[in-house]
């Protein structure tokens, strides 16, 4: 009963993050645990608490605990009720429309799961009920949704040294810097740390243009980098770029993907120095790996004229695309090194942090003033990098990407001669997707899978995609699978 009461009047000595519950959260857990056989506990608890999103005071937590204690409620089911206040004290409905109210709307809000704890490739929403993660928040959560060490070293830094401005020299970094080196491509040495991916391509681009003096840049079609203004500008999809007058920048110029002579064609026509591409385009291609003979002739160009090459693995990079073991970076597996690289999304275990890595001398343009960073490589998020990034290599993270990646495809494979509504699966390591005809067949599917504990929700256009934690087991593949199979059954 007492960790019932400090569920529903959070102790700030251990939970300062929290509040205290409110009813409607209180009732609304009550139905998830004991369906209809809530409402006589509804109706009797009713009474003695105030409106349904007014948070409990201390008389009231004490009311409702001598009434639970007096319902003799079994053993099982007291404990789910504790554990999913503990999760959260605040209701689905209220959560949904504080967000509704108070959010500026740039994104279409999820609302059929909301996930308040993790377990590995696991979540519990606020119904307490499990879904086996496919997307890893874009590739964000490769480790999981909850890591122990991360937690641990956060807390620990967040008690001794909870920031640092850009240019001071410190510790947690100099912990990073002496272990990173062993994962990194032969020759990006140098580091320059951002807070989100689309910052970090901005940065590389400013590298870019101060390294070869000229500001012309090449981009793909179907590409994606970002959201911040220079990222949309090199972002293909119209759409992202009209709104914003940046559809006809003309610093940028889209050739085809996997197209060496468009390449050249732009080339010639603008006199670009600079080329951005994903080796494995994501977002707008839907999961679309680069041909390694397009590689070779672009990097053999770049050479030819003194191109200096961008490489975006904000997405793709630490494993995401291994093709084997020790390809933590999708160039790794095309056997080519960038002139800069752009890391972000998982580098931190969950914890935003990205960065712009380079070669000494690209580095040496970029001279005192010319960028600048409140919180670039602060020392929480360099703590979060240091542990995430041991932990991959501890885990030997690039084996189990191409095991697995093995395992799916021949999983998409069988679904593809036994559905013909499936089609096209293609993919680099844990990156990966097939077609289902048309978006609104991805879209039943989807919620077939989410009905079915499967939390699924990219796609492009008729592609359905899926990034796993990169942790995900050859059980949890097969639990997949076999979900999967069903969702397209049940309803294609
Ligand atoms: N680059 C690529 C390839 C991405 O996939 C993304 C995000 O999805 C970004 C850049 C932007 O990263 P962020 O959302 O952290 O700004």
């Amino acid at each position: 009963m007492e960790r019932l009461k400090k569920a529903l009047h959070y102790d700030r000595s251990t939970h300062p993050e929290r509040t205290n519950a409110t009813p409607e959260r209180l009732f609304e857990i009550l139905e998830n645990v004991l369906g209809t056989k809530a409402q006589m506990h509804i109706q009797a608890l009713t009474p003695l608490l105030g409106p349904p999103q007014m948070p409990v005071n201390d008389k009231q937590a004490s009311q409702i605990v001598s009434y639970f204690d007096k319902a003799n409620f079994d053993r099982n089911s007291l404990t789910r009720i504790i554990e999913q206040l503990e999760y959260s004290e605040i209701s689905t409905a209220e959560a949904i429309a504080l967000h509704h109210q108070f959010k500026i709307p740039v994104s279409h809000p999820e609302e059929d799961i909301i996930p308040v704890k993790g377990d590995g490739c696991w979540i519990m929403d606020t119904k307490g009920k499990w879904y086996l993660d496919m997307d890893s928040n874009y590739s964000a959560t490769n480790l999981g949704m909850a890591n122990e060490e991360i937690a641990l070293g956060l807390y620990n830094q967040a008690r001794t040294l909870i920031s640092m401005k850009e240019d001071r020299i410190q510790i947690a970094r100099t912990r990073f810097l002496k272990e990173i080196h062993s994962m990194m491509p032969e020759g990006l040495t140098q580091f320059y740390w951002q807070n989100s991916g689309g910052e970090a391509v901005d940065k590389a681009l400013k590298i870019a243009k101060a390294f070869t003096g000229t500001t012309k840049v090449i981009a793909f079609k179907n590409g994606f980098h970002g959201r911040t203004h220079g990222a949309v500008a090199v972002t293909w999809n119209e759409k992202y770029r009209k709104p914003f007058g940046l559809h006809n920048s003309d610093w940028v110029q889209f050739a085809e993907f996997n197209n060496i002579d468009s390449v050249k064609q732009m080339l010639n026509k603008t006199g670009a120095k600079i080329i951005i591409l994903e080796m494995v385009q994501g977002e707008e291609a839907g999961n679309r790996p680069a041909k390694q003979e397009f590689v070779d002739a672009l990097w053999a160009l770049a050479k030819e004229k003194g191109l200096v090459i961008i490489d975006d693995e904000v997405q793709a990079g630490f494993g995401r695309t291994a093709v084997k073991r020790g390809d933590w970076f999708a160039c790794m597996s095309y056997g080519v090194v960038p002139d800069i690289m752009v890391i972000g999304k998982s580098f931190g275990g969950g914890y935003p942090v990205t960065a712009v890595v380079t070669k000494k001398e690209i580095s040496e343009a970029m001279q005192y003033g010319y960028d600048g960073s409140t919180f670039g490589g602060n020392p929480m998020a360099m703590t979060a990098a240091l542990i995430a990034t041991r932990q991959m290599r501890e885990r030997d993270i690039t084996f189990n990407v191409v095991e697995r990646s093995k395992q799916m495809m021949e999983g998409f494979k069988r679904l593809e001669s036994t559905y013909p509504v499936v089609s096209d699966a293609h993919g680099r390591g844990l990156m990966v997707a097939f077609s289902l005809g048309n978006a609104e067949n991805v879209s039943l599917v989807q919620k077939a899978l989410t009905n079915n504990g499967i939390k699924a929700s990219l796609s492009t256009g008729p592609y359905i995609r899926f990034l796993p934690p990169t942790i995900i087991t050859e059980g949890e593949t097969d639990y997949f699978l076999n979900k999967l199979e069903k969702a397209i059954a049940s309803v294609l």
